[in-house]
């Protein structure tokens, strides 16, 4: 199957060509033929698939044909809502990518920032809008935004919508597009309250499922190291040295344990980012642009952070931390092996975490592969006890622990270009 086969406009094929996609992915070449046919869509696929040019391609090839640059005093016709500011944002790139042949605008919206410049470019005119729950109801309940020419509506990552809170607002602002539409759901996983959301919002929908819901995308390989916790950046430290790591995501279950292995990798001369939602949007922003032009190697993350990043050439995922929900570790290597790249997990297991990783291998029905080449095999295998309560302060120094000796800076150096060649 090509693109061309799949009656797309030239404007369209300039840009996929330019972009270098060869052929179209299984989603991409499922979806795209019923959408621009103007059937409903249910896609059940995670992110690294293909799917937001499986929506983008189908609504800005029919937005083109109905003659919508031509309109005078833009009004929008395709909403895409979707649960975080980094995947908004990721989006919105992606809709003027294919559509940069097209004349086609598209504008993106999300709070933590100043809404003024997001509202002078909506008063300005915009055919496509990509926007998170939150800020959309803001513009909606100033009077700011309108939805009543809405023809295309996409709710993106449904099930991160719910998981983050968002349905209500979900829920408020579908009851604000016209009914006469055309409405895409797309969600990695399919909870009760989606597919109840589903039956309400979409009519006689296709339904199209790329991978199995929750199987981690096969290509990936995974390994688990068995490691104490205060050894886990000590391993860290070593893997990113002999792995030939290109990029790498590491996730922490927290957001202090984010900033704390961030500040020991640059300590230990790794250059690193780190990204939660407690940084400002502007610092997360820098962060993302910062790892996706190479500048930082690694990119420390906590999951909702982390969701939905795209960057090319991922080549490992590092779970610091195993996640208490087992779902999170398939998003989480989700994140690496994209669009058919290959790509490498490991994690960083203590033996506290021993449940999650059972409760992750029962979900992906696979064991994940030990690695017995461990500089830093586990030592203690009791259960974490809880903090004593700390001594009073006495003379200076004395309570002061030595630091592990397996925590010792260990500089490791970013693999030479010519390696990165090969990669
Ligand atoms: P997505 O699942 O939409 O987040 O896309 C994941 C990645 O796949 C993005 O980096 C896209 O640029 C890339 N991609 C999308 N479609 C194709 C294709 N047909 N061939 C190669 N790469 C693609």
């Amino acid at each position: 199957m090509t693109f061309k086969e799949l009656n797309l406009i030239s404007p369209i094929l300039k840009a996929i060509n330019d972009e270098g996609y060869e052929q179209p992915s299984p989603i991409q070449a499922q979806a795209i033929p019923p959408l621009l046919e103007g059937r409903d869509v249910l896609g059940c696929a995670q992110t690294g698939t293909g799917k937001t040019a499986a929506f983008a391609i189908p609504i800005l090839q029919k937005l083109f044909k109905a003659n919508a640059t031509k309109t005078s005093g833009r009004a929008v016709k395709a909403l895409i809502l979707t649960p975080t500011r980094e995947l908004a944002a990721q989006v919105g790139q992606s809709f003027k990518t294919y559509g940069r042949y097209t004349g086609l605008k598209t504008i993106v919206m999300f709070g933590g920032v100043s809404q003024v410049p997001q509202v002078e470019e909506l008063r300005a005119g915009a055919d496509i809008l990509v926007a998170t729950p939150g800020r959309l109801c803001d513009l909606i309940n100033q009077k700011i935004c309108d939805l009543s020419s809405i023809s295309f509506f996409v709710l993106d990552e449904a099930d991160r919508m719910l998981d983050m809170g968002f349905i209500a607002d979900v829920k408020k602002i579908i009851a604000l597009i016209p009914r006469s539409r055309q409405t895409l759901l797309f969600s990695a996983t399919m909870p009760k309250e989606i597919a109840a959301l589903a039956d309400t919002i979409l009519q006689k929908p296709i339904k199209v499922t790329v991978t199995p819901v929750s199987s981690p995308v096969e290509i990936i390989d995974q390994s688990v190291y068995f490691v104490d916790n205060s050894s886990k950046s000590g391993l860290l430290l070593h893997l990113l040295k002999t792995q030939q790591v290109y990029s790498a995501l590491v996730f922490t279950r927290t957001k202090r344990r984010a900033d704390q292995v961030c500040r020991t990798l640059n300590k230990s001369g790794v250059s690193a980012g780190v990204i939660h939602s407690d940084k400002s949007q502007t610092a997360r922003q820098r962060a993302l642009a910062e790892f996706a032009a190479g500048k930082t190697w690694v990119l420390v993350a906590t999951d909702i952070a982390a969701r939905g990043i795209d960057i090319d050439k991922l080549t490992h995922v590092f779970n610091y931390n195993l996640p208490e929900e087992a779902e999170a570790y398939v998003h989480r290597i989700g994140r690496t092996g994209r669009a058919g790249h290959e790509g490498t997990a490991i994690s960083l297991c203590s033996f506290d975490e021993k449940p999650y990783l059972e409760s992750i291998q029962k979900l992906i029905k696979m064991d994940i592969r030990v690695e017995e080449d461990n500089p830093y095999p586990m030592q203690n295998f009791e259960p974490r006890k809880p903090p004593a309560p700390r001594p009073p302060k006495s003379s200076a120094g004395s309570g002061r622990r030595k630091p592990h000796p397996s925590t010792k800076p260990n500089r490791p150096s970013r693999p030479s270009p010519d390696a990165k060649k090969h990669r």
